[in-house]
């Protein structure tokens, strides 16, 4: 059966000290706590080595936000799957809305990336949502189910078996504006019949699919109650362990 996770993404935030001081926080409180669900720190390239080096990574998931579409060579300020791997990391974050609004990552790319990723044996939590004008136009269903068959359907069911999803509504994103439980299962539902319409029922139950956006203490036992919402990946919460721990513990 599928698994609850609350992963964080750190984004561009914190130096490589302020880093290493908040992961040795969260990998203690998750170390004291016993979660009931996998907990994944996503942190900056470079924060990655040290970081794995202070965690226990068997209990506290280390991953990446992004990786090259490419496998090696000549690509200035790149940095490979195969690299992320080396660290110690077991995730990455890919198709992150800010990185397909800012850097122009399309599902051709994405592809790449998801392959490079999985060839590495780094398991993608690979993001998909609508913009608010799709939300308002009623065209969000249509939007996040391209964005999952141009991205991953490429794939056998073998390889999507260690695909994490999470759908993050762009609106929700940073903004403090947090779907409503019922908008985020309805959504999760049907990205989860768009994945047994090409996979099967079981492969699908068998997929994690995590929201995110402004996913605080405060709201994540209502959204994690959903039957379809299996975790979190978390933005601005994830800098706090406080609040970090707060959404883990919602399990
Ligand atoms: C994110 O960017 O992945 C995210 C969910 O951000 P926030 O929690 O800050 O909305």
């Amino acid at each position: 059966m599928r698994k609850n996770i609350v992963a964080g993404n750190w984004k561009m935030n914190t130096t490589v000290p302020e880093g290493l001081e908040l992961a040795k926080e969260v990998n203690a409180a998750v170390a004291a706590a016993t979660p009931k669900c996998d907990v994944i720190i996503c942190v900056p390239f470079t924060h990655l080595v040290p970081v794995a080096q202070a965690i226990d990574t068997n209990k506290l998931g280390l991953g990446a936000e992004n990786c090259a579409d490419h496998a090696k060579g000549a690509y200035t300020g790149e940095v490979s799957a195969s690299m992320v791997a080396s660290t110690g990391a077991g995730y990455v974050i890919l198709g992150h809305s800010e990185r397909r609004q800012y850097y122009g990552e399309t599902s051709e790319t994405l592809r790449e990336k998801v392959a490079l990723a999985l060839q590495n044996n780094l398991k993608p939590i690979f993001c998909i949502g609508e913009v608010l004008e799709e939300r308002e136009n009623g065209t969000y269903n249509d939007v996040v189910r391209k964005q999952v068959e141009e991205g991953l359907f490429n794939l056998s069911a073998e390889e999507f078996g260690n695909i994490v999803l999470a759908y993050e509504p762009v609106w929700a994103i940073g903004t403090g504006k947090t779907a409503t439980a019922e908008q985020a299962e309805d959504m999760h539902a049907f990205i989860r019949s768009v994945i047994a319409e090409k996979y099967g029922k079981e492969v699908a139950d068998n997929t994690s699919i995590l929201y995110g956006g402004s996913c605080k203490p405060s709201n994540a036992a209502e959204l994690f109650a959903k039957p379809d919402v299996d975790g979190g990946l978390i933005g601005g919460a994830s800098l706090k362990c406080e609040d970090f721990m707060g959404i883990v513990s919602a399990f």
